[in-house]
């Protein structure tokens, strides 16, 4: 962990952590808005947004910053973590576990709380049907806590298997916040669609967790489509969805359907 950190007292560590976190949310909110006014043909659904649907995703974030901050001052004080030297095996290593581990830790979490015993703490997020550069982080404080188990908690058991990397982690948290808000905007950066259900074993496009959000079954992977397929919750529609909004035809409809094939 870099000196600054150690050396911080405990309401100068709360300061960084809420600079940190509170500064990649205002870097990539309006980065989304920017991509959804420039690419107006590029809109995925042409469905109002709720009333008063930016107010309470704003409410969303700050529970959501309120309990990131909270727990990655009182795990990084605590001085739990097992961190390793800096180097670029050991920071690479861990910006790869991490990437690979949330996404599984996620789509089981994300599944759990469409279970009726747990739906409630996930309604927040839903309330968006169409999603916006805020809906990222708009979230219930339970549904909050969950994520900073895969956020802090699971690097934090790691670091017992090996001593992670601060770097490392620090990197995937950037990426994963980065995506997550950007990722919520209603506009698709696909390119093309030519091998799309092969590239996203890599990255999915918007359009994916879009039709999660529309239709609340399925798609309950974010970053990639891969735990989607391995488990059979893939909607076998999306490719041609995707088609429609980048031929500057956007979804009319959350109940819009395609013939697969
Ligand atoms: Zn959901
Ligand atoms: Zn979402």
């Amino acid at each position: 962990m870099p000196d600054l950190l150690i050396q911080a007292s405990l309401p100068e560590l709360a300061l960084i952590v809420l600079a940190f976190f509170l500064g990649l949310t205002l870097f990539n909110v309006p980065i989304g808005f920017a991509l959804e006014r420039l690419l107006p043909r590029r809109r995925i659904f042409d469905v109002p947004l709720a009333q008063g649907q930016y107010r309470f995703e704003l409410v969303g974030n700050l529970v959501f910053l309120a309990v990131a901050v909270t727990t990655f001052t009182a795990v990084l004080s605590s001085g739990l973590v097992r961190f390793g030297e800096t180097s670029l095996l050991r920071d690479g290593l861990t910006f790869f576990v991490m990437l690979a581990g949330f996404q599984v830790y996620y789509y089981f979490l994300h599944r759990a709380m469409h279970h009726r015993a747990l739906v409630r703490f996930h309604r927040w997020h839903h309330r968006s049907h169409v999603t916006t550069p805020l809906t990222g982080q708009s979230m219930s404080f339970v549904e909050s806590c969950a994520w900073m188990i895969g956020y802090a908690g699971m690097p934090l058991v790691m670091s017992y298997v090996a001593p992670i990397g601060f770097w490392g982690w620090a990197a995937y948290l950037v990426v994963n916040i980065g995506g997550n808000i950007v990722g919520h905007a209603n506009v698709e950066l696909t390119r093309s669609v030519t091998g799309i259900r092969w590239r996203s074993i890599s990255a999915n496009p918007f359009v994916y967790h879009a039709l999660h959000h529309a239709r609340w079954t399925g798609h309950y992977s974010f970053q990639s489509s891969i735990m989607d397929r391995l488990c059979g919750t893939e909607w076998k529609d999306w490719p041609v969805l995707l088609q429609r909004v980048m031929d500057g035809q956007p979804l009319r409809s959350l109940k819009e359907r395609a013939d697969p094939s």
